[in-house]
This record gives C-alpha cells, structure tokens and sequence, in this order.
C-alpha cells in the first residue's frame, strides 16, 4: 500500500534553525515521501540545505512551500492552515531562551495545535519519536477537542 503523503510544518526561531536544519537533513529521505510547509525563513535555509543534496529525481518528489516569515504572518498563515485541515504534523522549534516581537502570533500557534490536536514536537527528541512513528506513514485523522459546550453555551441578551 502506497505511503500516505502527509504535509508537515517546519518553523524554528533564529537560535534553533540550526537544530531544525540538521534535523531535516538526518531526515531527509523521510520528508522527500511528504509535502513541507514552512515559515519564510526556515524554509529557505531548509530548501538550500536540502536541495543542494538530492539527486534530479529526489528534486522532483521534494515538495516545500514558504509561507511569509514568522514574525511578519507566517505563524498565522499555518494557524489558518491548521484550522482548515490542511496540516498533519508540525515541528517547531521554538526559543525557550528568548521574547520573540511575535510571541502573541508563537502562543496562538500552538494553542491551535493543541486545539485541532495536530502532533506537534517542539524538541527534537519528540520530533525524532514522531518521524519514527508507525503512524507517521499511514492515513490519521486526528480528532479535534470537543467544543460542543462551547458552541451550544447559553448567552444572555
Ligand atoms: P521564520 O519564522 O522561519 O521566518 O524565521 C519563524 C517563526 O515563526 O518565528
């Protein structure tokens, strides 16, 4: 049975690009079966890395877009995504070490992570568990938290 072809997000913070980088690249054979969405800037130093490596054939299975950088939308971009369905899986890397301008848009993200319940790692050890996953091949549909009692609340007018 073919492979389920899955899209992951790869975002990182300037400090941890170089983690993310060499984490995709000891991937790389893994991420070719997938499409790969990233922030702006990480995606164009995971696209140089990468491509820079693959073969002509490897080019043409590898799949990445670059959505606007982080801090200028882009986290916002894969929130939207997320929320329409269209994210399997997502790694970020995040600074634990330092305030970003846009911690608002950082914590947003990952609240909707939580929320659509997409796997997320933020570590590389949970990125390496969730790459090594039997599940990270095969078709999952995550269930997102039920909010019924959100939406059916009562409110006064
Ligand atoms: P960047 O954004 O990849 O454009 O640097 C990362 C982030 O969301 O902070």
């Amino acid at each position: 049975m073919p492979n389920k072809r899955k899209t992951i997000a790869l975002v990182a913070h300037d400090n941890r690009k170089k983690e993310l980088v060499e984490w995709a690249d000891w991937n790389r054979d893994a991420l070719l079966n997938h499409d790969v969405i990233c922030t702006g800037t990480t995606g164009k130093i995971i696209e140089e890395t990468l491509t820079s490596k693959l073969t002509p054939t490897e080019m043409r299975d590898f799949r990445l877009t670059r959505l606007k950088s982080g801090p200028l939308g882009g986290d916002q971009q894969l929130g939207s995504l997320i929320v329409d369905g269209k994210i399997d899986m997502m790694v970020f890397f995040w600074d634990p070490m330092q305030q970003q301008a846009h911690d608002v848009d950082v914590k947003a993200l990952l609240r909707i992570t939580v929320l659509y319940n997409v796997p997320t790692a933020c570590n590389r050890a949970t990125a390496d568990f969730l790459i090594s996953s039997g599940l990270f091949d095969k078709e999952y549909l995550p269930k997102p938290m039920n909010v019924d009692d959100y939406l059916n609340r009562v409110i006064d007018i």
